[in-house]
């Protein structure tokens, strides 16, 4: 019984979300491969912020903004996300997906350099509740102390693709994301500062509370 059977079995028994299936079109019509979080993990997102009474939500790397809508679906109403990415169409395209989702006024999308972003927002004194980290992995663990300080105590990060469809297990891969992987997932599993857990599942997903 593979991983991906199981991903797989369970996740056909869910009915199909429109919404969702258009932010998956949208990507698909700009050319894109789609990327976006799995509809398992996406659904565990708006369930976790729902459950941890998040306010205030960051995103890093927005694409099509597939996970964004499952951060803004969790949030309450007058809940906001901030979402950071590189490039200005797949900004533009992640908004116009979240309009459509009815979630236009509720989030702000900075673009650039996320690690200008988020020293931006540290000079600003913003501070989250919940934080997503998925973009490039080589910044996954400036990305997780940025978070830790931007962070509200007590709050959620989030981060995607621990194994990197497989080169993290890979001994013969040594670049700088793989590299980078590695140790972002040895801190999750022991800084101090983290509770946390690692799902295996998918492409794998850190989840840690910032301690008190
Ligand atoms: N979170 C999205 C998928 C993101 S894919 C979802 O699940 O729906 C990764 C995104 O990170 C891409 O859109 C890419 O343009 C962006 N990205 C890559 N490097 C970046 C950087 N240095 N700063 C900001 N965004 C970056
Ligand atoms: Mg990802």
């Amino acid at each position: 019984m593979s991983n991906e059977a199981v991903e797989n079995y369970l996740e056909q028994l869910y009915p199909v979300n429109p919404v969702f299936n258009r932010i998956r079109e949208r990507i698909a019509e700009f050319g894109l491969r789609d990327i976006s979080v799995p509809d398992g993990y996406g659904r565990l997102l708006t369930m976790l912020v729902r459950l941890s009474g998040a306010t205030h939500a960051l995103e890093i790397g927005a694409l099509g903004g597939y996970s964004g809508c499952c951060l803004l679906l969790g949030l309450p109403a007058d809940g906001r996300l901030v979402s950071l990415e590189l490039k200005a169409d797949y900004a533009e395209l992640a908004k116009g997906s979240l309009i459509e989702a009815g979630f236009g006024e509720r989030v702000e999308y900075r673009i650039g350099e996320a690690l200008d972003s988020l020293a931006q927002l540290e000079a600003e004194g913003a501070r989250f509740d919940f934080f997503f980290i998925d973009a490039d992995k080589e910044n996954y663990i400036n990305y997780l102390e940025y978070a830790i300080k931007l962070a509200r105590p007590g709050a959620i990060i989030a981060a995607d693709n621990l194994m990197l469809r497989g080169r993290t297990l890979d001994e013969g891969k040594q670049g700088p994301s793989v590299q980078a992987m590695r140790r972002f997932n040895e801190i999750i599993a022991t800084d101090e500062r983290l509770e946390s857990t690692m799902l295996p599942a998918y492409d794998g997903l850190a989840l840690a509370i910032v301690r008190k």
